[in-house]
């Protein structure tokens, strides 16, 4: 039988309510308990590096998660992650990039309601999630949740309600779990080495910044006592405001000379940027310093990005990692 290793770290899962609002108390044991189909399953051990609401998740708790699967990859046969779903999209995109093309899968997953809500999503999350990481198809990070498995640099979180709370951005969901059947879209990658790359460092001083109208380019200065880089969630497919007294192209130009880091992306939720379409952006298409997002995530860009950084401050090495494609993370 496979050995999974839970690695449970809290969110709605296991929360409880205690008059002051759900807040998680239930170990990875004690929610495996609750879900008897998965006896039989696999061999169970569980970690609890942390119990907390993934609202309070920070780079460092992704360094712990990656350092245990890390220090459990020889010794397991995949890893199931409990983790609140308020954050989960940012975990998933931050492992794939710490821990790259791993053979054995890591799954992450949690509900949105708690295991003891008469009408949980916890018990089928946590069973088909362990389902999904049995499976000798499954690899790579990835998320399981209403019956999806999403690629970990795709997801994103859509709804705070229902139980499909995460769509695939951009890219197909990799497989659909109907009751205990995984129907595939997606082929099994071929060729994935005996062990992953693993990575220990982050820049955590990335930051993202929302185009409004009217917002002012004066706030790139405002940013740069505490951050190397900003994802600039541009207009439409590209578009950035260039008004006579509020240049943005000084602005972000200024920050590049700096030695600091602009990524482009869209905060069009779906099918990503391009540049070279609007004259409201060429002027940054083909600028050296600037990164362009192409359709991934904000999410997968703020890990990509942080961890990008965490490797190399060289621009020619930091292009490199950052266009290198990681678990589906871009089509370009
Ligand atoms: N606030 C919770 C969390 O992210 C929400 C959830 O898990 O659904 O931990």
């Amino acid at each position: 039988m496979k050995r999974i290793l839970i690695i449970a770290t809290g969110g709605t899962i296991a929360s409880t309510a205690d008059g002051r609002g759900l807040s998680p108390t239930l170990t990875g044991r004690e929610l495996a308990e609750q879900v008897p189909l998965i006896d039989g399953l696999c061999d169970l051990d569980f970690v609890q590096p942390m119990n907390i609401d993934s609202t309070n998740m920070l780079p460092g708790d992704w360094l712990e998660m990656a350092r245990i699967v890390r220090e459990g990859y020889d010794a397991y046969d995949g890893f199931v992650i409990l983790h609140g779903t308020d954050t989960m999209a940012y975990t998933a995109a931050a492992l794939s990039y710490l821990v790259q093309g791993s053979a054995k899968p890591i799954v992450l997953t949690g509900s949105q309601q708690p295991m003891a809500n008469p009408f949980t999503d916890a018990k089928l999350n946590l069973y088909q999630s362990l389902l999904y990481a049995v499976d000798d198809d499954s690899s790579d990070v990835s998320v399981v949740f209403g019956g999806k498995a999403i690629a970990g640099t795709r997801a994103h979180k859509q709804r705070t309600m229902s139980a499909n709370a995460f769509t695939s951005v951009n890219f197909p969901a990799l497989a659909v779990l109907r009751g205990d059947r995984i129907v595939r879209a997606m082929g099994v990658p071929e060729g994935l080495p005996a062990a992953p790359r693993f990575y220990d460092t982050v820049d955590r001083r990335v930051c993202v910044l929302k185009l409004t109208p009217g917002l002012s380019p004066a706030i790139f200065e405002t940013l740069k006592p505490a951050y190397d880089a900003v994802i600039l969630e541009t207009f439409g497919i590209g578009g950035i405001p260039e008004r006579e007294g509020a240049s943005y192209k000084t602005a972000i130009f200024d920050w590049i000379d700096s030695g600091r880091t602009v990524v482009i992306t869209t905060q069009v939720p779906e099918e990503g940027l391009d540049l070279g379409v609007y004259e409201v952006g060429h002027a940054y298409a083909d600028h050296p310093g600037i990164l362009r997002g192409g359709d991934m995530t904000t999410e997968a860009l703020v890990a990509k990005t942080m961890w990008a950084l965490g490797q190399t401050r060289d621009a020619d090495e930091l292009a490199r990692l950052f266009y290198g494609p990681v678990n589906h993370d871009r089509v370009d």
